[in-house]
């Protein structure tokens, strides 16, 4: 399983935007998006760079959405093959797929604080679909799947302390969530009015085009 290494608030340093792959650490003080000294890209005299190209503002969507979601290029460019193979919009297709994942699903239930969280959750095999453990965080869930946490103590220790440290953000609609039973309901597949990052997904669709 690729992932990215290093700092991770590098990242939305660099994208200019809270990607929140840090759980609660994001929503204070901490975060050094929310400081006047750090929330700028990093590197040296990164001001005093110049207007951004027309590449440059496709290339900077694209990283934003490969690193919010974790994924890594090559299969990035899957998922954006998958997309255009489908019907209908192609960056909404993208979008879609992308929220999909499994590792999402279980970050936006909230038995996870951040994707990569979730990651680790579901290798380590404490996640199941329809009774079935699965252990791909790619794994992509359909309408009517049931997400649940595996029945044993250490499983339900894990996540229930992740809902006890959540924000109490509403669970997205699209889900429906039993944290007595940690279990979830996949209800509808997302739209784009789903996606909680700011995104503009013709321009990846532009990208990844040319
Ligand atoms: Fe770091 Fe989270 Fe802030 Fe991003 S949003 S800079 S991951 S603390």
């Amino acid at each position: 399983m690729g992932r990215t290494l290093g700092p991770v608030c590098r990242l939305c340093r660099r994208e200019t935007v809270k990607l929140m792959l840090k759980g609660t650490r994001c929503e204070t003080a901490k975060c050094p998006m929310e400081s006047q000294n750090r929330n700028h890209p990093p590197g040296m005299f990164s001001w005093r760079r110049g207007r951004i190209s027309d590449f440059g503002i496709r290339l900077r969507e694209k990283q934003k959405v490969k690193r919010y979601y974790g994924v890594l290029e090559k299969q990035f460019r899957i998922y954006f093959k998958n997309a255009e193979r489908a019907h209908g919009n192609t960056g909404e297709q993208l979008l879609s797929l992308l929220e999909r994942r499994l590792d999402n699903v279980i970050c936006k239930m909230h038995f996870a604080q951040s994707h990569r969280q979730a990651r680790q959750l579901i290798a380590h095999g404490h996640v199941k679909v329809n009774n079935h453990k699965v252990d791909i965080p790619s794994f992509q869930v359909k309408q009517g799947d049931i997400v649940s946490i595996k029945a044993t103590d250490a499983s339900k220790k894990l996540v229930n302390a992740n809902l006890e440290a959540d924000s109490g953000l509403p669970v997205q609609p699209w889900i429906q969530v039993d944290n007595t039973k940690l279990e979830g309901l996949v209800v509808a597949l997302p739209s784009r009015e789903d996606v909680q990052i700011p995104v503009e997904e013709q321009l990846i669709v532009e990208f990844c085009s040319r």
